[in-house]
């Protein structure tokens, strides 16, 4: 009877509650779902893409350029991997103030952008270091054109912060197969050009050839030396050379020279090992070395 219809009357708003509370938390959960997809894409977009530029970042550059690498031999084509280092750009910053360098840092990776088709990767690795890769290369000549565009493109005045501003760059440029199939390999020889073209002034290009890494092999091998060379008190030597008075009857001074004999790879002259112990900062205790020796 009647108690039989209460019950089914009860039993049917119950599910009919149920139904409704089901639908709501789904409803809820698709929509975190969505949500949860939406901050992974970003977060994915971040792990990518570089903060400042929008570019590509260095991870997923070199995630591109294994890629390409790979892909290569199959399609029996040739890459251009682009080293780009801005020259002097500390100045900049240190002239105008790190917003200022921030703003020239995007304007370059834009321009940098607009002069390449798509399909030529564009990437920030970092600091005032970019990367391009360009694919389906036929000749040097073809790159090397293109990278006077570049250099041409980037001199170019820009007016940022009511500032007109202007910065050169340097490329250093490795090609594969010729010059390797690895990334690794490819991006320290575009390095050694990167570091060539600096070198030899700035403002211009250095593709990659064998000497250059025999040269910086060789110079590594010159700075071990050196560093030995000063610890034992062995090779090193100083010569002393008089100055005279204008009348040439008297000596006034002398000016105490460096030598280097090494006991294998002979007479190596300042002109070689001054430079490497400047930039290896052994110039420091060589000074010091050789005042000490004078006196
Ligand atoms: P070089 O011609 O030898 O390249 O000289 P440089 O002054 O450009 O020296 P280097 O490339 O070694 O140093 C780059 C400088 O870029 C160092 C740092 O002060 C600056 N820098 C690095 N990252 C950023 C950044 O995100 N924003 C700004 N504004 N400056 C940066
Ligand atoms: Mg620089």
């Amino acid at each position: 009877g009647p108690l039989i219809a209460v019950a089914i009357l009860s039993i049917t708003l119950m599910c009919i509650i149920m139904t409704r509370r089901l639908w709501h938390s789904s409803l809820k959960l698709s929509s975190s779902m969505r949500r949860l997809a939406a901050s992974e894409a970003h977060a994915q977009h971040l792990a990518r893409h570089d903060v400042l530029t929008g570019l590509p970042n260095r991870a997923w550059i070199e995630e591109q350029l294994n890629e390409r690498l790979h892909q290569l031999p199959l399609k029996r084509g040739k890459l251009a991997l682009l080293l780009l280092d801005l020259d002097r750009f500390k100045m900049i910053n240190d002239t105008y103030g790190h917003h200022t360098g921030d703003d020239l840092i995007v304007e370059i990776g834009q321009r940098l952008s607009s002069l390449l088709p798509v399909q030529d990767a564009v990437g920030r690795l970092g600091g005032d270091e970019f990367v391009v890769m360009i694919g389906d290369v036929e000749d040097d000549q073809q790159v090397a054109e293109l990278c006077q565009k570049i250099i041409a493109r980037l001199a170019e005045p820009m007016t940022l912060r009511g500032h007109t501003l202007w910065v050169g760059v340097s490329i250093g440029v490795a090609l594969s197969p010729r010059h390797g199939l690895e990334r690794l390999e490819l991006m320290r020889k575009a390095d050694i050009s990167l570091y060539a073209a600096k070198a030899e002034g700035r403002g211009r290009y250095c593709l990659f050839v064998p000497a250059m890494d025999e040269a910086l092999q060789k110079r590594q091998r010159l700075a071990q030396q050196l560093h030995l060379a000063l610890e034992n008190e062995t090779g090193l030597m100083q010569w002393y050379q008089p100055i005279m008075d204008v009348s040439g009857q008297k000596i006034i001074a002398v000016e105490a020279l460096l030598r280097w004999q090494h006991s294998q790879l002979g007479n190596i002259s300042p002109a070689e090992f001054v430079p490497i112990a400047e930039e290896t900062g052994l110039i420091i205790p060589l000074g010091e070395w050789v005042l000490e020796q004078a006196c």
